[in-house]
């Protein structure tokens, strides 16, 4: 496990499926999801260049955050609850799992400063998935626009569990169709000018597909299921 030559083999897919479709690979940011790691390995992410780091657990993103704080963006990728708003909101420039009122409501009062969210949408509708309903996101961001610490960067989802690529670029797809419709109602708080979608199996599929975030887990840093 090299994570700088992982790094490195990501960062040529990046580029050459970029030059492929004529995207801009600057726009691709390659999030480090370092949830199944230990804090040397989100260390070595840092060292190869990537810039972000991302959590999906109050505790492992405290313990990494004492250590590295300074040195990345961090990113909260997990489903919150609202009572864990006030321990990680300090830390963290984006939470990329942001689907509902009563959450957006807590970040709002515990912020004090304008927090970077991705709405996550349940495009794939599986009952196990996190998300808002695409149904309910126009509502959901419109609700959203009273919130001055609430800004919507973007949308994110995750694909189903399948091997099937054509599922999957569709799921894809479908968000990209829920950005511009938002993109659409020109709301002052969201010009929701990302996407983040995209993991270790089918990021190449979401940057075909208009990702801007592509969240990186075991095939850069791995996985030792002794992280912190
Ligand atoms: C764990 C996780 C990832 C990374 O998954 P890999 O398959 O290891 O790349 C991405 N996004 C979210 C929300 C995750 O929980």
């Amino acid at each position: 496990m090299n994570v700088q030559d992982n790094y490195q083999t990501i960062r040529d897919n990046i580029d050459n499926i970029c030059k492929r479709i004529g995207r801009n690979s600057d726009d691709i940011h390659v999030i480090a999801v370092t949830k199944y790691v230990s804090i040397e390995r989100a260390k070595a992410a840092l060292d190869a260049g990537v810039k972000h780091l991302g959590e999906n657990r109050e505790e492992g993103l405290n313990a990494k955050y004492q250590v590295l704080g300074n040195l990345a963006a961090w990113h909260f990728i997990g489903s919150l609850q609202t009572r864990k708003v006030k321990n990680i909101i300090d830390k963290v420039e984006y939470i990329h799992s942001l689907d509902r009122l009563s959450l957006a409501k807590e970040i709002d009062k515990r912020a004090n400063k304008p927090i970077k969210c991705f709405v996550q949408v349940n495009v794939s509708g599986e009952e196990s998935k996190h998300g808002c309903s695409p149904d309910e996101l126009d509502h959901l961001v419109k609700e959203l626009q009273s919130l001055s610490n609430i800004q919507v960067v973007g949308l994110m989802t995750m694909a189903p569990f399948t091997e099937d690529k054509d599922v999957i670029r569709a799921c894809f797809k479908k968000l990209k169709r829920l950005q511009e419709k938002i993109q659409a109602l020109q709301l002052p708080n969201a010009p929701c000018n990302e996407l983040s979608m995209g993991m270790s199996n089918d990021y190449e599929i979401a940057i075909e597909e208009g990702a801007t975030f592509i969240r990186i887990g075991t095939s850069l840093v791995g996985n030792e299921s002794g992280g912190v």
